[in-house]
């Protein structure tokens, strides 16, 4: 079998399968181990790590994929399986901004942290040594269909055999390497119902002192047409901006809908645009609710807040399988990443994602014993 992706979801899969069942498992990514896991402070992480071009969508190229680098907030349950092995942050633990939002209304945010990164990557990496699982550090290019089935994926280093693909690119590049392997004469609607947390970001003159961790608390609140509002500070705007602070401000109900397609085999993509009017009243209500909470926070702002891309993309091949992932008129293939959700998570999709893709895994495990 070949999996196609070790981010989140590839990992997590891979983890899973490789105890359920016997079976020869491929893992196909180009990225390596993070080195990273120790470090608290996402943006040194974020810097460190080697990414796809995906015009200003930030996607890692690594093994574990977000997991590796993301902002470490959990603003939803848990997984059970990790349950465990996050928390929240200690006072003080936490910078000065994070301190302010605290005082306004926000709440100490779970952490994918405890001594170390949540980071299912590091599973695939001991599986690997223990040579349970291959790694094969190269791109999937496009899978070979024959007589209906997936019988080989063709990556940049050769052809690899294979009876069964587990696509887990990620919600833009799942949907690319399906359209490049020529699937969307035989499977419906891959790359449509692409999704995203429309995100605002403000950023302030930083406050004095450092935090242990970049971003530890979070404020929520409702729009008056009673969609959820996530707002996250971050002590700095970047790895090397510590002058200046970010405070971002996310939609986490949604109901526009974008999608990716390839434009003379360009990859292009959209969110949908805030399409809709609800989303569209939703989205100015949440661009004064933050600057009332910068005001109570006292930061003082550089300028008015502006659109950001969060990498929270989901949902782009949620019509092309389906209930455990199977893509839909053609055999042997599965997808169980990020592009299946149903649609963009209320909360922080990270756990959203892992639960999915374990659930997925789970029926794959149970089909072949
Ligand atoms: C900077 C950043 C901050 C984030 N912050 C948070 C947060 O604080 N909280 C939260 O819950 N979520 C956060 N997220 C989102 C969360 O990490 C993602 O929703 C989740 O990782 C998506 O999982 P995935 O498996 O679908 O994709 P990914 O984890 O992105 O994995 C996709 C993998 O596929 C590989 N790949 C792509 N194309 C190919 C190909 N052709 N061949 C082989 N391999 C390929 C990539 O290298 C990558 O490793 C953040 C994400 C990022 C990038």
């Amino acid at each position: 079998m070949v999996v196609v992706g070790g981010g989140t979801a590839g990992s997590t899969v891979v983890a899973h399968l490789a105890h359920a069942t016997d079976r020869e498992i491929i893992l196909v990514e180009p990225g390596a181990s993070s080195p990273m896991d120790d470090e608290p402070r996402f943006f040194d992480v974020l810097a460190a790590t080697d990414t796809w071009s995906l015009e200003g969508y930030t996607q890692p190229r690594v093994l574990g994929g977000g997991s590796a680098v993301n902002g470490l907030v959990l603003s939803g349950d848990p997984p059970l399986h990790v349950a465990e092995l996050t928390r929240d942050a200690d006072e003080d633990e936490m910078g000065p901004a994070s301190l302010a939002l605290l005082g306004a209304g926000g709440r100490r945010v779970r952490l994918w942290w405890n001594g170390g990164r949540w980071n299912p990557g590091r599973v695939a990496s001991h599986l690997v040594e223990e040579g349970r699982i291959e790694h094969r550090r190269t791109t999937a290019e496009r899978l070979v269909i024959r007589d209906g089935a997936a019988v080989a994926v063709v990556t940049a280093t050769g052809e690899i055999e294979c009876s069964s693909v587990v696509v887990c690119a990620g919600a833009i590049l799942t949907p690319v390497l399906l359209l490049r392997s020529g699937l969307d004469r035989l499977v419906p609607h891959i790359g449509e119902g692409l999704q995203n947390h429309p995100t605002l970001a403000l950023v302030f003159h930083a406050l004095a002192g450092e935090g242990r961790f970049d971003a530890a608390v979070v404020h929520e609140a409702r729009t008056t047409n009673g969609r959820a509002v996530l707002t996250i500070v971050y002590e700095r705007a970047s790895a090397h901006d510590s002058d200046i602070g970010l405070m971002m401000s996310s939609l986490m109900e949604v109901e526009s809908r974008g999608r990716v397609v390839l434009d003379d085999g360009r990859i292009a993509f959209h969110f949908g645009d805030l399409s809709t009017p609800g989303d569209r009243i939703a989205h100015t209500e949440m661009s004064a609710m933050l600057d009332r909470l910068a005001d109570a926070c006292g930061f003082i702002a550089h300028g008015l807040p502006a659109p950001a891309l969060v990498s929270h993309a989901t949902s782009s091949c949620a019509m092309s399988v389906d209930g455990e992932g199977r893509l839909l008129g053609v055999g042997g293939v599965r997808i169980a990443d990020a592009s299946v959700l149903a649609g963009v998570p209320a909360v922080t999709p990270a756990a959203p994602v892992t639960m999915e893709a374990l659930r997925i895994a789970t029926a794959m495990g149970e089909e072949m014993r």
